[in-house]
């Protein structure tokens, strides 16, 4: 029996897992980390903290598992920028995580030049916003004092967590990304894989700061710990490792994930789809020379929706009791949620609009607005998927993970609105179980039909409901109303 070891690095805690060949849990460690919030909208974390925990959480699991780990996978936060000096090894600055919005006005200001957004969304498939890398790593080299001196000298690199993490864990001090990662921080060409010059001439970044773009399966160097040592042979940014944890390895097959937010990400393979609903085109995995890509679609509030029930209506104490509040009808008796808490997100990309409830009666109970909440999250998943088939994409299944997913009232309401069948899979640490599977591939223990075949899958059959596609529309009134 071999055994991985998947370090997940994400925006509150790292973890390590240990796995054996089959996908069984061996042991774990978890170690949460503090972001920083210096400013409105600024949001930071110290990397030689993160860096700690990865460490210590390897060494635990490790520890706890007592076996010879035969190569190890990461799966990390993507965006999130370092910037560190090549020769000391020392962060420059504090690592600048993804949800930073201190760059808004920067991008406000490219949006202005005419066509620059299109040329930046065609080339790298994303929308001209602070939440990918580009602005970000400006923005340390035009505020460090001595920062974009350092980068003119080659005195500088850039990376986005796992680069930091390999360059740091590694003996051969190795300065690689993968694609799925690099696909994030709008300077690389969707089509040719590469740093693109004319984003960098935009942004204004040297091209010697930045990592060798790999694919995910390439050795990426190894790394000793607690008398052992060995390879890191997969490398893959979160949401694209669920998306390959759950094997949507088909065009169409698509994840979503419902944790705080909700991340919805459908393979579509060789074709890179320049989507008309502001979705998201992204590198989906790159094995070998081969890459397939992806559309993704983020909802801000799923969990966060189940959060505010429980800690500011106070209607249970635990989101696990909120199954008992949902109508078995899944009729929430005219009561309507939009989840708006922080504006939305895909397909509507609005920061302005808020929450807000509608058809309040005087018998409205909290078992309507509970069922309303549950209905929202299924139908902003709904409109993703209208946005997919809108843009030429029919999503032939779904498998869903995150915390939400133990909630198996909502999986059958969401089955019903999506009137698709739905698989939750047995493991649902679906990011974690990605990097496992790429670690897998890459150190030739497994090939990719021998992967397909681990893991099982718990299903639920839509029961079509006219009512609620009635009540869908109604929702997206209220919503269109509102916007
Ligand atoms: P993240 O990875 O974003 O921190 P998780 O995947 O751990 O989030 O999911 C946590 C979210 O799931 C929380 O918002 C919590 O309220 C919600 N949640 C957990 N259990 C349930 C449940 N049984 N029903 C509904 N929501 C739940």
């Amino acid at each position: 029996m071999k055994y991985i070891l998947s370090i997940d690095q994400g925006t509150t805690s790292s973890r390590a897992i240990v796995f054996d060949e089959n996908q069984n849990i061996i042991s774990e460690s978890q170690k949460e980390y503090q972001l920083h919030y210096p400013k409105d909208g600024w949001v930071e974390a110290n990397p030689d903290e993160i860096l700690g925990t990865v460490k210590e959480t390897i060494k635990k699991a490790l520890e706890i598992s007592e076996v010879d780990i035969a190569a190890c996978g990461i799966t990390n936060q993507r965006e999130t920028v370092v910037l560190w000096d090549r020769l000391s090894g020392k962060p420059i600055y504090p690592a600048i995580i993804w949800q930073d919005r201190r760059t808004s006005d920067l991008c406000n200001e490219l949006k202005k030049k005419e066509n620059l957004e299109s040329e930046i969304r065609k080339k790298t498939g994303l929308l001209l916003d602070p939440y990918f890398s580009a602005t970000k790593i400006k923005w340390i080299l035009d505020n460090v004092e001595n920062a974009r001196k350092m980068a003119e000298n080659g005195e500088l690199c850039f990376g986005t967590i796992e680069t930091y993490l390999v360059w740091n864990l590694t003996k051969e001090k190795k300065h690689k990304t993968d694609a799925t990662n690099a696909s994030r921080t709008m300077l690389m060409n969707l089509e040719t894989l590469e740093w693109d010059n004319s984003l960098l001439e935009i942004f204004n970044i040297p091209k010697s700061i930045l990592p060798e773009i790999c694919s995910c399966d390439d050795n990426f160097g190894s790394i000793d710990v607690s008398n052992q040592r060995f390879p890191i042979t997969g490398v893959i940014g979160d949401q694209q490792s669920a998306l390959f944890g759950q094997n949507c390895f088909e065009f169409g097959e698509m994840k979503s994930t419902y944790g705080t937010g909700c991340f919805l990400m459908v393979n579509t393979k060789e074709k890179i789809y320049k989507s008309e609903a502001k979705l998201l085109s992204t590198v989906g995995c790159m094995l070998g020379n081969k890459v397939s890509y992806a559309l993704e679609g983020s909802i801000f509030s799923a969990g966060t929706s189940i959060q505010w029930l429980r800690d500011e209506m106070r209607f249970f104490d635990d989101s696990s009791k909120s199954e008992d509040l949902i109508d078995d009808e899944f009729d929430s008796k005219g009561v309507n949620f939009i989840p708006a808490f922080t504006g939305l997100g895909a397909p509507h990309w609005n920061s302005e609009i808020r929450g807000s409830i509608h058809g309040i009666q005087r018998d409205s109970s909290k078992e309507d607005l509970t069922t309303a909440v549950f209905k929202a999250i299924c139908f902003q998943t709904l409109e993703i998927v209208e946005a997919l088939e809108l843009d030429g994409v029919s999503v032939s299944s779904l498998k869903v993970d995150g915390g939400m997913v133990k909630n198996r009232k909502f999986l059958q309401l969401l089955s019903n609105t999506l009137s698709t069948n739905i698989k939750k899979p047995d493991q649902i640490e679906s990011t974690a179980v990605g990097a496992f599977k790429i670690a897998l591939l890459g150190s030739g223990i497994k090939n990719i039909d021998e992967i397909q075949e681990i893991g099982s899958y718990d299903e639920f059959k839509s029961n079509k409901s006219p009512q609620l596609n009635d009540d869908y529309q109604i929702w997206k009134a209220y919503l269109t109303r509102n916007l």
